[in-house]
C-alpha cells in the first residue's frame, strides 16, 4: 500500500540534540511533523534545541540508545553516535556499544512498529580507501583494531544489522553513508577540521594543519545533508542504500585553512602538527546513486557554507566567552 508522505507523522530522531540531528529536527518540524528527540547529551546539547523550547510538536527525552526504548512513532532516524574522532575515542567501548546495541534497539523498535528506519552511517566505513572516489560497492579498507575502529567497525556492524533486519524481518531500512558535513551547531571543541580552523582563526591562534595538509576531504553543508536524508527516507520501498550523501567537490586541508583565514580576516598562521594514525589521505564521494535514486545533489558551495558557519561561531564563542 502506498504511504502518504504529505500527512503529519510522529518522527523519532535519536541523536537529535547533536549537530546534524538538531537541523533535522528543525526541518521535520517545519514540514509539520511531530518530533521526538532521544539523546543522552553525550556530545549534543540542549542549547542546540533551545529555540524549540515549548514548541508544541517537539518532545525531548534524555535516554541512552544502548538501553531498550519503548515509544510509539511512525518513522525513525537513527543518528545517535559521537561523530568526531576526539569524541568517539574518548570512550571507545561506549562508542561501539552505541552503534551496535543502539542499532539493535532501534531496529527492534522499527520491527515492532512496522515503521521505516534510517541509519546515519558514514564514509568511514570505507576506511583509508584504495578506490577513489568512493562508490557504494567498494567494501572499504578499514583497520579493525586501530584507534578509529570503535567508530568505523561499529558503523559497519550497524549496516550489517540494518540489512539483516531488512532481509530477515522485512524492516524497511534506509542507510545513508554521510561524508564530512559542517555548519552551525558543530561542537566548538570537537576537534573536527572545520570547527577547529574556524575557532582557531577567530581566537587568533595558530591553525593546526595535520601532516602536510595535502590530504583531501569533501565538505557538505548541513542543510544539503538534511535534504538528502529526508529524500532518502521518503524514497520508494526497496531503496535501502547504502547510499553516499556528501559534496563531491574535493579540497585539500591546506586550501580549507586558506579559505578560513581569508574569510575571517584572521592574522592566524598555519602550523604543522603530526598526522594522526589511520588518517585517510583522500576522501570524495561518488554521488551518482544519490543523483539517480533520490534526485539529490548538494547546492551550497564551501565558500557560502563557511560564511554561515563562521557567523555562527562568532556569535557562539562570544556567548560562551571564548572570544
Ligand atoms: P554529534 O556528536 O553532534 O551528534 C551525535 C548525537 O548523538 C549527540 O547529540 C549525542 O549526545 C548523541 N548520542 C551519542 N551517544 C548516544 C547514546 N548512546 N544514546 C543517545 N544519544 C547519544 O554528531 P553529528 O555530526 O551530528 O553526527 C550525527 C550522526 O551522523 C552520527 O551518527 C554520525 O556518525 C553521523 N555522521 C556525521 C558526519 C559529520 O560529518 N557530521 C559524517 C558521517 C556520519
Ligand atoms: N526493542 C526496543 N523497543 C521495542 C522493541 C525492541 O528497544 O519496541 C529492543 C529490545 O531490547 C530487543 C531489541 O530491540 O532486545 C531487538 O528486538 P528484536 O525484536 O529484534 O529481538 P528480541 O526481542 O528477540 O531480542
Ligand atoms: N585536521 C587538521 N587539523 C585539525 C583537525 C583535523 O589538519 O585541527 C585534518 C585531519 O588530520 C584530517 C582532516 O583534517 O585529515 C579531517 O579531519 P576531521 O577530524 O574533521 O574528519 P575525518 O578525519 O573524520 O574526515
Amino acid at each position: 500500500m502506498a504511504r502518504l508522505y504529505d500527512t503529519r507523522k510522529r518522527i523519532l530522531v535519536t541523536g537529535g540534540a547533536g549537530f546534524v540531528g538538531s537541523h533535522l529536527c528543525d526541518r521535520l518540524l517545519a514540514q509539520g511533523h511531530e518530533v521526538l528527540c532521544v539523546d543522552n547529551l553525550f556530545t549534543g546539547s540542549k542549547r542546540n534545541l533551545e529555540h524549540l523550547h515549548n514548541h508544541p510538536r517537539m518532545e525531548f527525552m534524555r535516554h541512552d540508545v544502548t538501553f531498550p526504548l519503548y515509544v510509539e512513532v511512525d518513522e525513525i532516524y537513527n543518528l545517535a553516535c559521537p561523530a568526531s574522532p576526539v569524541h568517539y575515542q574518548h570512550d571507545p567501548v561506549q562508542t561501539i556499544k552505541t552503534s551496535v546495541i543502539g542499532a539493535i534497539n532501534t531496529l527492534g523498535l522499527a520491527k515492532r512498529l512496522g515503521c521505516r528506519i534510517l541509519q546515519a552511517s558514514t564514509s568511514e566505513v570505507y576506511g583509508d580507501p584504495k578506490v577513489h572516489p568512493q562508490t557504494e560497492d567498494y567494501w572499504g579498507h578499514v583497520n579493525p583494531i586501530g584507534a578509529r575502529s570503535c567508530y568505523d567497525e561499529g558503523k559497519r556492524a550497524a549496516e550489517t544489522l540494518f540489512m539483516d533486519y531488512h532481509r530477515q524481518n522485512g524492516v524497511e531500512v534506509k542507510i545513508a553513508r554521510i561524508f564530512n558535513t559542517y555548519g552551525p551547531r558543530m561542537h566548538h571543541a570537537d576537534g573536527r577540521v572545520v570547527s577547529n580552523f574556524i575557532v582557531q582563526a577567530l581566537r587568533g591562534e595558530d591553525i593546526t594543519v595535520f601532516g602536510e595538509g595535502d590530504q583531501t576531504r569533501s565538505f557538505c553543508y548541513v542543510d544539503d545533508l538534511v535534504t538528502g536524508l529526508i529524500a532518502l527516507m521518503e524514497s520508494p520501498d526497496g531503496v535501502t542504500g547504502p547510499i553516499n550523501l556528501g559534496n563531491p567537490v574535493e579540497f585539500t586541508i591546506r586550501q580549507l585553512a586558506e579559505e578560513v583565514i581569508a574569510q575571517t580576516g584572521s592574522g592566524s598562521k598555519m602550523v604543522q602538527r603530526p598526522l594522526p594514525s589511520d588518517d585517510p589521505q583522500q576522501r570524495k564521494p561518488d554521488i551518482s546513486m544519490a543523483r539517480a535514486e533520490l534526485g539529490w545533489e548538494p547546492s551550497v558551495p564551501l565558500k557560502d557554507g563557511l560564511t554561515h558557519t563562521i557567523d555562527y561561531f562568532t556569535q557562539h564563542l562570544r556567548e560562551i566567552e571564548l572570544i
